[in-house]
Parts: structure tokens; sequence; C-alpha cells
């Protein structure tokens, strides 16, 4: 480990950074065997139109079945590793597969790196033909960093995904750096609301005060919007009053598989 104390830089070096480096090392080669293997395969939860309770459609998650570490574990030692693109491939087409005959939106996470590679627009041609799956049927996920990162290439790649028929999300917006002026340049459908703020309704007047923001400029915007996180009655209730109008959470579903 670093540490700077004095204007000096300090290296250190404990036994336990070894162990971690070590169950580091072991967790990627599973994961490779687990890519290898298939054994990360797509879950999905459902999104509710929050007025009439019917399902709007699904997101696929990406799940390690067997003995795998959660998502929120092994998608960031991917994403270290450049091991995401496999994933979000693997995922990607599996989905596509499992719901191409159900008359249904699907979500999809994409990584900054695949949401940058140079084949992906070739690639989900080929895919989307594959299985028969309609683009406008299919909605990107993508986060605020990537934008902020990337701004020119990131434009021109959501354009060419929109001229392909595909929808776009903002996922977790108000996580990051977030960017009023993204939401008015990019060709953006619809902004998921971070889950952090539909935890604060009826606890926190900031969040409340935040909510209401973004789902107005939303609305102003003739973008759709959709709440992260709703667990509680309570929170759909007034995430309804105040005009929300999607919302994915443990109280529709958690993410399962699709039978
Ligand atoms: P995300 O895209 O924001 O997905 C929503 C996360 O919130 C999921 O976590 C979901 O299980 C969780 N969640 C849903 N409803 C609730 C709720 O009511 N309460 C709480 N506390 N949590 C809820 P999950 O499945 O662990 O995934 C974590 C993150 O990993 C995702 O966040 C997404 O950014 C990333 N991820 C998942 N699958 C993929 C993938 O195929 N590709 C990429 N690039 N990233 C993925
Ligand atoms: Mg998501
Ligand atoms: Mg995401
Ligand atoms: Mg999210």
């Amino acid at each position: 480990y670093q540490a700077k104390r004095g204007g000096r830089l300090w290296l250190g070096y404990t036994p336990e950074l070894d162990q971690g480096l070590r169950s580091r090392l072991e967790a990627l080669q599973r994961l490779r065997g687990a890519l290898k293997k298939k054994q990360i395969q797509p879950y999905f939860q459902p999104i509710v139109e929050l007025r009439s309770g019917v399902r709007w459609g699904l997101e696929a998650l990406a799940r390690w079945v067997g003995e795998g570490l959660p998502p929120d574990l092994f998608i960031p030692l991917a994403e270290e590793a450049g091991l995401v693109h496999q994933i979000d491939r693997l995922v990607l087409c599996q989905a596509l597969r499992l719901t191409a005959s159900r008359e249904e939106r699907l979500t999809l996470n994409l990584s900054p790196r695949s949401l940058l590679d140079e084949n992906l627009l070739r690639w989900l041609e080929r895919v989307l033909g594959q299985w028969g799956f309609p683009a406008h049927r299919l909605w990107l996920e993508v986060t605020e960093s990537v934008l902020m990162d990337n701004p020119v290439q990131v434009r021109a790649r959501l354009g060419a995904l929109k001229e392909m028929g595909l929808n776009i999300a903002l996922d977790d917006f108000g996580s990051g750096y977030s960017s009023l002026s993204y939401l008015s340049e990019l060709p953006i459908d619809l902004i998921k609301i971070d889950r952090r703020f539909t935890a604060g309704i009826g606890k926190s007047q900031r969040s409340e005060a935040i909510l209401r923001s973004v789902v107005a400029l939303a609305q102003n915007l003739g973008l759709l919007c959709l709440a992260e996180g709703v667990e509680r009655p309570e929170q759909r209730a007034w995430l309804q009053e105040v005009g929300c109008a999607l919302g994915q959470g443990y109280l529709f579903g958690p993410p399962q598989a699709l039978e």
C-alpha cells in the first residue's frame, strides 16, 4: 500500500495484502472458467408502470451461477481485468435468445468498454438478426462516467445506436457526476434514478426534492423516468404521486431466472 506523509511516499507491505492479491487472482481465474462454461447467465427483473401496475419490461442482470461471486464484486473485477466485455456479450446474447419470442422490452447494462467497442454495431446487428429481436424493443443502459470520460466518441456512438432503432437509458442517475448537459446533448430516452434517492423517500427532504426535480426535468425534456430500488408500498405511492412513470425494485420482484 502507499501512503504520503510529510511529502514522502511510503510503500508498505502486510501479509494480508498478499492474501488479498492471491484471492483476487484466484477469483479472476475462476471467472475466466465460468465465462468459458457459460456459468454467467442473465437473470431478469421486472420494470413496472407505476400508475397501472402493468409490466413495462425486464432488465437483464448478470448472475454467476453455482459457487460464484455476486455481481457487485465480479463486475468491477471483470472491468479491471478487461473481461467485462465478454460478460456483456454473453448476457446480451442469452437474454436476446431467451426473450426473443416475448413481446417485451428488454434493458441491458453496457460497460463503458463495451459501449465504445468498435465492433459493437456490427455485432449487435448480427445477434439481433440471429434471434429475430426487433431493435426498438432493446434498451441499452449506460452510466454517467462513460459520458464524462469520452463525450465526443460517446455522442457519436449513441447516435449510431439510435439510428439502428435502439433506445438509450442513463443508469444510476445522480450517483456520479451528473451533468445536465448530458441530458440536453445526448440522445437519451430513459433516466433511471439511482436507488439511493428512492431509499430517502419519507426520510430525507433532500432526496425527495431531488426526485421531484428529476421527474419534472424528465417530463419537460420528454424523457421517460424510472425510480430504482422501490422496496415499499409508500415509496411507490409517493413516486406515482410526483409523476414518475416507471419503477423497479424488490416490491415488484427481485431479479430471477426467466422461468
Ligand atoms: P444496476 O444496473 O443499477 O442494476 C440494479 C441493481 O439493483 C441490481 O443489482 C439489482 O439486483 C439491484 N436491485 C434491484 N431492486 C432492488 C431493490 O429494491 N433494492 C435494492 N437494494 N437493490 C435492488 P445487481 O444485480 O447486484 O447488479 C449490480 C450492478 O452490476 C448493476 O447495477 C449493473 O451496473 C452491474 N451489472 C449487472 N449485470 C451486468 C452486465 O451484464 N453487464 C454490466 N456491464 N454490468 C452489469
Ligand atoms: Mg441497470
Ligand atoms: Mg448498471
Ligand atoms: Mg442502476
